[in-house]
């Protein structure tokens, strides 16, 4: 009998990695090619500086629970260092030290004069109760304190998945009873509540910020026609995947003030669809009332959190977690526009095969900075110990309405009093934290644009967005003299 051909072996594909530090290691060197620095300085500026890592006990019950907790530093070209503290049963020290190197470069991308810094404790924040939760995040806190991993000058955390303003009291409350009599204690934690030292417009600022972006990229006529769109986002089809901090105040501010179209929102146990557009403000009110998007009335449920990603879209805004778009869903992703809010949300095959096909990515390191950056507002008000608009407020009311009285009187008429409300309100303090949002996301559009455009080989907007924030970071070091 004639012998079969022995079969050919089949081709062993190499698992897509996934670990975010190497994601983000790759496309550091991806931009470092085009910034002119010595090696040994672009090296400085990728490592991590240090990793403080520490596990603790609490008592949980009848029971101690040992819970393991992370806090990098990325860079401290800037002092002191910001970055966010996660709760999520997936933390791990890889992931702290990629997030905490994103926000070195986010600060950098956005002008908000801190190093980079992150923090996470591994435990899934749904399985605790509130009373609980506040003794693991004192007891993280205390661990912080004693290696001076917090501080107003040193080390500010601030909210990021699985934690919020509620945590962020905690944090300042512990750290107050630590060091008391100091006067800038407020200081060592942003997004806290506002009657807590917070400041108005935190809680949307990541969500908000992300709009300011977007606004810019349809106010671009150069930026719409490579991606073939027109209009404002008024009617645009938006996919969000995340309904909780960001996810839900993107989708809501778009939803509200910029009329677009939420097609679908995804969470952990399902996704919401519905091409006509939904309700994000009802929306929200079932979630609070039955705990789960899941059977909003009159929208289809979509078994799949990772449904949002694949619905046909304008916008898709991933705001979850990282390694939400991978070689295994990308061919199945369809918009124009995905914007990051998420850190780490698409992986670099994805990255390269979504270029190809013409989709505009906004990175997560300039996407997601409008946290950090009333982040940064809200520091600044700590350690000034005043609240932003008190003093000039009624000032400013008083001029504009002797403005519009002047107006009124030479064209012997008199505004529509909505109208003439609005002319005369003074600024406030959210008024105040918004104008500089926008400023700070506009200005970083531009310039990240700009380097993308002219530097021959950089053909999308993360590598120039790195760029950007290798150059900024470079300067400090080297006007530091740590390089002469
Ligand atoms: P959050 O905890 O408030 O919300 C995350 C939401 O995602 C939750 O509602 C959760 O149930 C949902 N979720 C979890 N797994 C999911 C899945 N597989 N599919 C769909 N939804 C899922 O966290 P957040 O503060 O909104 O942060 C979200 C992302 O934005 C993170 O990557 C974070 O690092 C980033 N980020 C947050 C801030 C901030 O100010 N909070 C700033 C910058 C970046």
């Amino acid at each position: 009998m004639a012998k079969k051909p022995a079969r050919k072996p089949a081709k062993k594909t190499q698992p897509e990695d996934l670990n975010l530090n190497n994601i983000v290691s790759e496309q550091f060197d991806r931009a470092a090619r085009f910034v002119k620095l010595p090696e040994g300085l672009l090296q400085q500026i990728k490592a991590c500086n240090n990793v403080y890592q520490v596990q603790f006990p609490v008592k949980i019950g009848d029971r101690y629970v040992i819970f393991q907790g992370w806090r990098a530093e990325h860079s401290h070209h800037r002092k002191p260092l910001k970055g966010g503290i996660r709760y999520s049963r997936m933390v791990n020290q890889d992931e702290i030290m990629a997030l905490a190197a994103l926000m070195t470069y986010k600060c950098a991308i956005a002008n908000v004069p801190f190093g980079g810094s992150k923090g996470g404790v591994r435990l899934r924040p749904r399985e605790y109760n509130p009373e609980q939760l506040e003794k693991i995040t004192r007891r993280f806190t205390a661990e912080l304190i004693a290696k001076n991993f917090i501080g107003p000058g040193i080390n500010v955390p601030a909210p990021d998945y699985g934690t919020g303003e509620r945590e962020m009291a905690w944090i300042a409350d512990t750290y107050d009873a630590f060091h008391p009599g100091h006067l800038d204690n407020m200081a060592c934690v942003t997004g806290k509540p506002v009657s807590q030292g917070g400041i108005h417009g935190r809680k949307e600022a990541t969500g908000r910020g992300i709009v300011f972006a977007l606004r810019e990229v349809f106010r671009q006529p150069e930026v719409l026609k490579r991606i073939r769109l027109s209009g404002t986002l008024e009617g645009k089809r938006v996919s969000v995947q995340g309904f909780g901090n960001v996810g839900y105040h993107v989708a809501k501010i778009l939803h509200d003030e910029d009329g677009a179209r939420i097609v679908a929102v995804g969470e952990w146990d399902g996704t919401v669809h519905n091409p006509s557009g939904i309700d994000i403000n009802a929306l929200y009110q079932h979630r609070a009332q039955t705990g789960s998007i899941r059977n909003f009335p009159r929208v289809k449920t979509l078994p799949n959190p990772g449904d949002s990603l694949e619905v046909d879209c304008d916008v898709l805004i991933p705001a979850a977690l990282e390694n939400q778009i991978t070689t295994a869903n990308m061919h199945k992703v369809r918009c124009r526009v995905l914007a990051e809010a998420a850190n780490g949300p698409t992986t670099p095959s994805a990255e390269e095969y979504l270029l190809r096909k013409g989709v505009l990515i906004l990175p997560d390191i300039y996407l997601n900075a409008g946290g950090v950056t009333v982040s940064y507002f809200e520091w600044t008000k700590n350690i000034s110990h005043m609240r932003y608009g008190r003093l000039e407020k009624r000032l400013d009311e008083a001029q504009r309405s002797t403005l519009v009285r002047a107006t009124e009187d030479l064209v012997k008429g008199r505004f529509p009093d909505r109208v003439r409300q609005s002319l005369v309100r003074g600024i406030d303090e959210e008024d105040l934290v918004n104008s500089g949002l926008e400023e700070t996301m506009v200005t970083a559009f531009e310039e990240i644009w700009e380097i993308e455009q002219r530097l021959r080989g950089v053909r999308d907007m993360r590598t120039a967005a790195y760029v950007s924030a290798i150059q900024k970071v470079g300067a400090a070091y080297l006007e530091l003299g740590v390089f002469p």
